[in-house]
């Protein structure tokens, strides 16, 4: 039955593409970037009460702003942060989007949900909701976030969240500081029939950040050795890998993504992105509307933004390490690469998935 709902939708989405080929059908939306974790490796986690609160998107903004998204042809909204839940008018804002017909999912650590709100959350149901699970003991719980007592109180919310059936995913980072209970972890998320949905490749970090995500993050060959670990993440590189084409040189556009087409990104201060990552290119949707920044504006600075040249313009191997313009302003290298991380994983996948040096080295040039 759900499967041949997701079928549905996807053939409802290719239907709306045909006639509007920049449909937003899928918006995200940081609600603050205050949290009530200190994740070390965090590039979102101003304190709970920190002045940025006061210039963060109202009510009636956000409610302006979705408005215009779903006049566009918005179909679903996800709400992250920092932590969501902390925003004065968190539930203003999830009844008025539901009500707007968008199918909503709410990225949470799952802290703050008591009874109450989870009982919300059963009268609003989510389409999803995606709980970051960060260890599997209270000594690593608390080194990782910087808070005591945590896991029991996120244990608490999701035996909330399967007795009051609301739909949740779990998943994790993987960090230095927690990599040491990948076992105890992926059991865990057994334990509530989850899949085991993790990620160790921490991006860099944003202007309004704190943490250090190059400190914290595993190295290319941990990373690599854990997908080794893990059967269906194995198994998910195998396929991806097996119709795999040597990428095409980068002539006229550095993006090999659809960045910009599937629906906007918006910052808690209301700057609408081409992507969640991409922090440098942004319209102001506080002052101008949806329309114009969706349509007009993030189109036209994609257009202009520049090939640089580098290794990665000729590179065959990106879908191997998975480096991007964004990550690479991110992670304060050139848009034309090299990132050392990457290229070391991309090499490290490529050997561990059985591509060979020599094929690699035939298809890119200067490799
Ligand atoms: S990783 Fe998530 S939970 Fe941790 S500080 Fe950042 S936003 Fe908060
Ligand atoms: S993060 Fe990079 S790969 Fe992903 S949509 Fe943005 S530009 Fe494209
Ligand atoms: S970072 Fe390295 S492996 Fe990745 S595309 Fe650039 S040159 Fe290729």
């Amino acid at each position: 039955m759900s499967d041949r709902r997701c079928a549905d939708f996807g053939e409802l989405v290719t239907i709306l593409r045909e006639q509007d080929e920049r449909l937003p059908v899928a918006v995200t939306a940081d609600l603050t970037y205050r949290c009530n974790f200190r994740c070390a490796h965090c590039f979102c986690r101003l304190p709970e009460n920190a002045p940025q609160a006061q210039q963060e998107l109202t009510f009636a903004e956000w409610d302006r702003i979705l408005g215009e998204c779903v006049d566009e042809g918005a179909l679903c909204l996800t709400l992250t942060g920092g932590e969501a839940l902390l925003h004065p008018d968190f539930r203003r804002i999830w009844v008025m989007a539901k009500r707007r017909g968008l199918l909503l999912e709410l990225f949470t650590n799952a802290a703050l949900l008591d009874s109450e709100e989870v009982s919300f959350f059963a009268e609003w149901p989510p389409r999803l909701l995606s709980v970051s699970v960060y260890a599997a003991t209270e000594e690593t719980y608390r080194y990782f976030t910087g808070r005591s007592g945590m896991l029991a109180r996120v244990r608490s919310a999701l035996d909330l969240l399967a007795e009051r059936g609301v739909a949740f995913e779990l998943k994790t980072v993987l960090t230095r500081r927690n990599v040491h209970e990948f076992e105890a972890l992926r059991q865990l998320f057994s334990q509530y029939g989850k899949t085991f949905r993790w990620d160790a490749e921490l991006l860099g970090t944003y202007s309004t950040g704190g943490g250090n995500p190059a400190a914290e993050r595993l190295t290319p060959a941990e990373v690599v050795a854990l997908e080794q670990a893990d059967a269906v993440r194995y198994r998910e590189w195998q396929r991806l890998l097996r119709d795999w084409e040597p990428a095409p040189p980068l002539v006229q556009t550095p993006f090999r993504c659809g960045v910009g087409m599937g629906g906007p990104h918006f910052d808690p201060y209301g700057r609408m992105r081409p992507c969640m990552v991409f922090e440098s290119l942004s319209y102001d949707a506080r002052t101008g509307s949806v329309r114009q920044g969706w349509r007009e504006v993030l189109p036209r600075m994609l257009a202009a933004f520049p090939v640089v040249p580098g290794p990665c313009v000729s590179c065959a191997w990106p879908q191997l390490c998975r480096f991007c313009p964004a990550t690479a302003l991110l992670a304060g290298c050139s848009v034309g690469g090299p990132s050392p991380f990457h290229c070391e994983l991309g090499r490290l996948r490529a050997q561990a998935h059985g591509i060979s040096e020599e094929r690699r080295a035939s298809l890119t040039p200067g490799y």
